[in-house]
């Protein structure tokens, strides 16, 4: 059967979060990586209108703020986009599409399964859903490979969406610049350049032979691009075999909510969630971090600690540190996340006698919960919050 890959890339992601999340820098030349005034770094991303003046990712940002010197710079914020990249993964979870997280803004899903008008209403699905929920867009490109797929994602770019057939490949390739493919660098085109190979289409019309006596195992890269063969398989996320990258829970409330107790009733439910979870896949996490959607303004911030955990409770505990950081005067809170990262197999050491009684609570309370069903037991502290909790 003919493969048929999804890659999903967001566009300019680090500029178009900052963008939503404070709506004022929207339309305006927006730097992320480094404070206004200070210009030792390097630009981390930046957005379409800083890119219309010439700044790209990786350049410097002195020589960003010369070539646009009206642009907003903020320092990057890893932990909001990390979060948003764990939204939208759940958010294709849950369409049971499987797939790929590539990066922390791009996503391999198979859609082999699909025919083509089934996997243009999947995207067209999973773009809109993006742009309902975070403000943010991503570009979209369907093809037979993972590297067609990212050719076709960028070839619309911003909010684009491209669906390419076998039938379109050699006109899709035929004057592309070698170096649009992704995987061919500066070395590797100045080689083809020096063989007169300047476009796909010229590279498409070399011999296997030829390839492979020339580049070795690359050349068979080469040759296969146009023909949709490549050695790369998708590393799919619910793969027994690989371990998660972070473990989450959110969710959004019906009712804003106004008092810190509740707030934090919520982040303990959360937290339990997290904890679960984590102990389940016999994990534990040295990183947590907390969004919180407060007054339409998103607040997030990610820590690591000194010890790792899989206990809710410390994980909660750890949370309300965080929560305590955003110094809010009053809570007006539509929507919370907890999240636990730098995760690493649960060693199970105790030093401390306390500690090990702790395990025994909660792992007896992880026995009757697998054995009656979840929620049949949990801390009393949650009592308020138990008739309307979410569904894990
Ligand atoms: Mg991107």
């Amino acid at each position: 059967m003919n493969k048929r890959i999804m890659h999903l890339d967001m566009d300019a992601f680090f500029a178009s979060v900052e963008q939503a999340v404070h709506p004022a820098y929207k339309g305006k030349p927006l730097i992320v990586g480094s404070r206004p005034g200070k210009y030792n770094t390097v630009v981390a991303a930046c957005s379409y209108e800083a890119k219309a003046c010439g700044v790209t990712s990786g350049m410097s940002a002195r020589q960003a703020f010369r070539l646009c010197p009206e642009a907003v710079f903020v320092p990057a914020d890893s932990s909001k986009y990390i979060y948003t990249s764990d939204e939208i993964l759940e958010m294709i979870r849950d369409t049971c599409l499987r797939g790929e997280r590539a990066s922390i803004d791009e996503f391999f899903l198979d859609m082999s399964e699909d025919d083509p008008a089934r996997s243009l209403e999947a995207a067209m699905c999973i773009k809109q859903k993006i742009h309902q929920r975070f403000h943010i867009t991503g570009s979209i490109g369907i093809a037979p490979t993972r590297v067609l797929a990212k050719m076709a994602a960028k070839e619309k770019k911003p909010d684009g969406l491209m669906i390419l057939e076998e039938k379109d490949i050699p006109g899709f390739l035929k004057d592309k610049p070698v170096e649009k493919v992704p995987g061919i660098g500066p070395a590797l085109r100045e080689q083809l350049h020096l063989l007169s190979v300047f476009t796909c289409g010229e590279l498409g019309e070399l011999s296997l032979d030829f390839l492979t006596g020339k580049f070795g195992k690359a050349g068979s890269w080469l040759w296969g691009i146009r023909r949709c063969e490549e050695p790369y398989e998708i590393k799919y996320w619910d793969d027994p075999e690989l371990p998660p990258k972070s473990i989450s829970h959110s969710y959004t409330l019906e009712k804003e909510i106004r008092t810190r107790a509740l707030v934090e009733m919520w982040i303990r439910l959360l937290s339990e969630m997290v904890g679960y979870r984590l102990r389940k896949d016999n994990l534990e996490a040295k990183g947590i971090h907390l969004y919180i959607r407060d007054n339409d303004i998103v607040l997030s911030r990610q820590k690591s600690f000194y010890s790792s955990t899989f206990d809710a409770g410390e994980i909660y505990k750890r949370a309300s540190l965080i929560l305590d950081s955003f110094r809010l005067p009053r809570f007006r809170v539509k929507a919370l996340g907890v999240c636990a990262s730098y995760l690493s197999p649960a060693e199970c050491v105790y030093l401390f006698e306390q500690d090990k009684k702790r395990y025994g609570v909660i792992s007896a309370m992880d026995k009757i919960n697998d054995r009656f069903g979840d929620w049949s037991i949990f801390p009393a502290v949650l009592t308020q919050e138990a008739s309307h909790r979410p569904i894990n």
